[in-house]
């Protein structure tokens, strides 16, 4: 019997920079970015789309290892079936579910494919950890109930007004020649999937904290990056030691074999790691007050203040250190470079 394969996935809503900590993850000693690996079947095998090497998924090395031991003629059906299982109008099912102790997805005969493509990804890379930025929480459910697999989840939050903003941006799918366009949600649809896939994150697995689930806010992480990603690393169970960072702030990235996720993965060499805060000057009035109006619980729950730079709720929690209320003004970071996280909605 094969060990468990650790499984550290990044949870939450999109464009939290789930993008920049899976690249930066997968510099350190024996943890592999793989990616948004619910895509895989999708986007990965029957669109072909670059890997983070930047050769077409089937043109590269590693994942044609790991390819070769999974029935990709069965693509298709597997990616509908994920698809199907996975859908929105299931959460109140998957909810109930899991308050009764039961498998938050139900079983089905795909899951060994996908219980052998974890552990095929562990073999081929050798990898203690494997990152995988899916994001969504039912897969991430899903992949917890899977045998073989020990699931870590990190939850990455951002205050909801800078997600929505960034939502909004024109950005191809695999970068600016992209003709193929991410998702461009309207804000107030930005704002409810922010609510929803963060309030599902801590009713799934925020009881497992400290062991099994670790919370990180994107203003913290671009505040005191070095400090927050060695927090990530020890949490993964991996070695802090020896990472990528060339200063507290900056990080010399080499390609990764990360599957989907924001174009910023394809960057490589000295990488700065700043706070994205061009939404504090350019989202409009009507939109910061629509979307703080639909998240207030959430704003209150994850310490985010309700007025434009003002202080965080009364209850709420750690207070941001540096955080949104402290960088004031325009800062060109890697969200602008287009390093923050996404999701398809
Ligand atoms: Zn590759």
């Amino acid at each position: 019997m094969n060990p468990p394969v650790r499984v550290l996935y990044l949870a939450g809503s999109g464009r939290s920079g789930s993008t920049l900590v899976t690249t930066v993850l997968g510099q350190y000693d024996g943890v592999f970015a793989a990616g948004e690996l619910r895509y895989l079947w999708q986007r990965g095998e029957l669109e072909n789309r670059p890997c983070g090497c930047g050769r077409p998924l089937r043109d590269c090395p590693l994942w044609d290892r790991v390819r070769r031991e999974l029935p990709t003629d069965r693509a298709a059906a597997i990616a509908a079936g994920l698809r199907g299982r996975l859908r929105m109008r299931g959460l109140p099912a998957l909810l109930r579910r899991h308050r009764r102790g039961l498998r938050p997805v139900p079983a089905h005969p795909d899951d060994a494919v996908l219980a052998d493509l974890y552990a095929a990804v562990a073999r081929h890379t050798g990898a203690r950890v494997v990152v995988d930025s899916s994001k969504l929480p039912p897969y991430g459910a899903l992949l917890g109930a899977l045998p073989g697999i020990e699931l870590r989840v990190l939850h990455l939050v951002r205050d909801p007004r800078a997600t929505a903003f960034s939502w909004r941006r024109r950005r191809g799918l695999d970068g600016d020649t992209d003709p193929e366009l991410m998702s461009r949600p309207p804000v107030w649809k930005a704002a409810l999937l922010w609510l929803v896939w963060n309030t599902v994150t801590v009713r799934l697995w925020g009881d497992r904290a400290p062991a099994g689930y670790l919370r990180v806010r994107y203003e913290d992480l671009t505040a005191d990056p070095e400090a927050t990603l060695r927090r990530i690393v020890a949490f993964a169970g991996a070695d802090p030691d020896g990472g990528p960072f060339t200063g507290p702030a900056t990080v010399r990235l080499t390609p990764t074999h990360s599957v989907a996720g924001n174009p910023s993965r394809h960057r490589t060499g000295p990488v700065p790691i700043t706070a994205d805060v061009q939404w504090r000057r350019d989202l409009s009035r009507w939109s910061y007050a629509l979307v703080t109006a639909l998240t207030a619980p959430g704003l209150r729950r994850f310490g985010y203040p309700w007025r434009r730079g003002g202080p965080a709720p009364a209850g709420a929690g750690r207070p941001a250190r540096g955080g949104p209320a402290a960088t004031g003004g325009r800062s060109v970071g890697v969200g602008r470079a287009g390093s923050t996280g996404h999701e398809e909605g």
